[in-house]
């Protein structure tokens, strides 16, 4: 009889994320830096308030999200930690996210008005972290705009409406270690630092993600913003012996098992045909799962299945998708069985990464698509 459980889960180890979490908080604790844990796209699709509370026991002081919501949906969630939000139009709701404690990011005199209205509808002060520009060319204030919104930030200071805690920004190419940029950036950021300190004011400075976190100590400064390295996935390459845990392992269950001649064409298109008798496997997920359509298009796709691994065979569907179980009789596979999707990686199993390289993205992309249909199950 089949074994029980949920159709599709995603499991969630939380000891990972504390473990991960202790590395780098560790490494950022010996360049005397803080760290932030960034929880935005719910917690990378993990569940944030699970991952902000697992972080925050494990060393991390601060968590960072992007959009008012995310930081209102943490806060909801009971937890104070200092919280940045850095994402924003103009006319949002500033006085709420104010009111909540939640720190904001400003990147425009606009965008800096705009939260000053907020924090005195709120009546009480808004800690400040302004965004530079130092060559992302995305969020930021580019450095011919600088001096005008320190100024405002000054005004805001003195009047008691801000404090301006924090100048920070953000790399382009932390991911490609020794690349110039990234020492360009940084020599930018200083600039903007020191027009600030020239003003009398001391602000934190952060600048490193997860790629600088472990590459570039000397960028840690007095905060860092570790995300994807949090969950266990290295933003640069991951060799078997890493130091991080992944923590999310996607799985579901054989739905049906069935046994196939020669010459039998599988899935939409017929990408796969039997070249003998098949046993297939069939699993309920798909596309409308988060499972990418495009996944198997190489027909490289590899599933964990009756403790070994077997590639799928043919297109993955909206719903669901086919597992080449080999000749008949070279695998026991029943209904019910588990299916590891991706996940810790031990044993040469399946990973986040392994699909992303499949589909020409990154695996950030791989787990922050799993969608709610799937049951996420946090431990
Ligand atoms: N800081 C900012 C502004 C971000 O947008 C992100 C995520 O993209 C991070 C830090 C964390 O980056 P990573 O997940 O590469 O550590």
């Amino acid at each position: 009889p089949p074994a029980g459980g949920p159709r599709a889960e995603a499991l969630i180890e939380l000891d990972a994320v504390r473990h991960n979490v202790a590395l780098l908080s560790g490494a950022a604790a010996r360049s005397g830096a803080e760290t932030m844990v960034v929880v935005k796209a719910d917690g990378y699709g993990h569940g944030a308030p699970g991952v902000a509370r697992a972080a925050l026991s494990a060393g991390a002081t601060r968590l960072g999200v992007a959009t008012l919501d995310e930081a209102l949906a943490v806060r909801s969630a009971g937890i104070d930690a200092p919280l940045l939000s850095w994402l924003h139009l103009p006319d949002e709701d500033f006085a709420a996210a104010v009111a909540a404690g939640v720190e904001l990011s400003v990147s425009s005199r606009e965008h800096l008005a705009a939260v000053l209205a907020g924090a005195r509808a709120a009546g009480r002060p808004v800690r400040l972290h302004l965004k530079a520009d130092t060559g992302l060319s995305r969020n930021g204030c580019p450095p011919g705009e600088w001096a005008g919104l320190v100024d405002d930030a000054e005004v805001a200071a003195a009047d008691g409406t801000a404090e301006l805690t924090a100048v920070w920004s953000h790399l382009a190419r932390a991911d490609e270690p020794g690349d110039p940029s990234i020492d360009a950036q940084a020599a930018r950021l200083h600039e903007a630092v020191a027009h600030v300190r020239a003003r009398g004011f001391a602000p934190l400075r952060h600048l490193a993600n997860s790629a600088a976190t472990l590459t570039r100590p000397d960028l840690h400064l007095d905060l860092v913003r570790t995300g994807i390295a949090a969950y266990g996935l290295d933003p640069i390459a991951q060799p078997a012996d890493s130091p991080l845990r992944p923590a999310m392992t996607l799985r579901g269950r054989v739905a049906l098992v069935k046994t196939v001649p020669a010459g039998e064409g599988v899935s939409y298109g017929h990408e796969f045909v039997s070249t003998g008798p098949r046993v297939l496997a069939l699993v309920p997920l798909g596309y409308a799962d988060g499972v990418p359509r495009r996944g198997n298009d190489r027909g490289r796709m590899r599933v964990r299945i009756g403790g070994t691994i077997r590639p799928v065979a043919g297109r993955v569907c909206m719903d669901q998708f086919v597992v080449d179980c080999g000749t008949p009789g070279a695998l026991e596979v029943a209904v019910g069985d588990p299916v590891e999707l991706f996940g810790t990686g031990a044993a040469d199993g399946p990973t986040a990464r392994e699909w992303a390289d499949e589909l020409g993205t990154i695996h950030y992309e791989i787990v922050t698509g799993i969608k709610g249909r799937v049951r996420r199950t946090v431990r």
